[in-house]
């Protein structure tokens, strides 16, 4: 059973979001705000956050920093329509997709479980080396010569895409429907802000890419 916990201060949508959960079968913890979220997440791990960028004791995004530092999780932000850019800032943060305001709960429903999806353990595979970090695909470890490289799980799973297909151009599309599924196909800045956050983590000069390449207008291609 998947923990989720859910961040919302309106108490009407918390209350229905719970109950459909429940009904699903999700093991739910809910909080009122952003210092509660931090406090019950600490005492019992999510598998997934879905959080409320509009919380009456801090932003969202702070929350986002505030489970970055530890928790994998996946986190769905919600967001209503005139905060694009605290939605973009919550992505930079760390946070692996978005629903807006008013969403049916169908749709988040089918985001939570594409994001659980992304977030659990594949077959085993195979453990990938470059002269600067080495990917094992099986304990979805990444390490460089300083230790752990920490990924979270939307960065993790654009990595593994690329890296299991060595060499191979993998087009803009075909990353935005694996990772983020159907209807992202044109959100190319998405893999913009990923590749650069992956680049920053695993590059030795992030301006100048050797394993993580772009082909301008197609796609990626990871070299080792
Ligand atoms: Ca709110």
């Amino acid at each position: 059973m998947s923990r989720v916990l859910i961040v919302e201060d309106d108490r009407q949508l918390l209350r229905a979001l719970s109950i459909n959960l429940r009904a699903r079968q999700y093991d739910v913890d809910a909080a009122p705000d952003g210092t509660s979220a931090l406090a019950v997440a600490g005492r019992r791990p999510p598998d997934l956050v879905i959080l409320d960028l509009g919380l009456p004791d801090m932003t969202g995004v702070d929350v986002v920093h505030g489970l970055r530092g530890w928790c994998t999780a996946p986190i769905i932000v919600l967001s209503a329509r005139d905060t694009q850019g605290d939605k973009v800032a919550a992505l930079d943060a760390g946070a692996d997709d978005y629903v807006t305001k008013p969403f049916g709960m169908d749709e988040l429903l089918a985001r939570i479980r594409a994001a659980l999806r992304r977030a659990s353990p594949g077959d085993s595979a195979p453990v990938i080396r470059t002269d600067a970090f080495t990917i094992d695909l099986a304990t979805k470890r990444v390490t460089n010569p300083d230790g752990d490289v920490r990924l979270t799980p939307t960065e993790w799973h654009v990595l593994e895409i690329l890296v299991r297909h060595p060499g191979k151009l993998i087009p803009q599309k075909q990353l935005l429907q694996e990772v983020w599924g159907p209807g992202y196909e044109s959100e190319t800045n998405y893999l913009r802000v990923y590749m650069a956050q992956l680049r920053r983590k695993l590059e030795p000069d992030p301006s100048r890419p050797r394993h993580l390449l772009t082909e301008p207008g197609m796609g990626y291609r990871f070299t080792t």
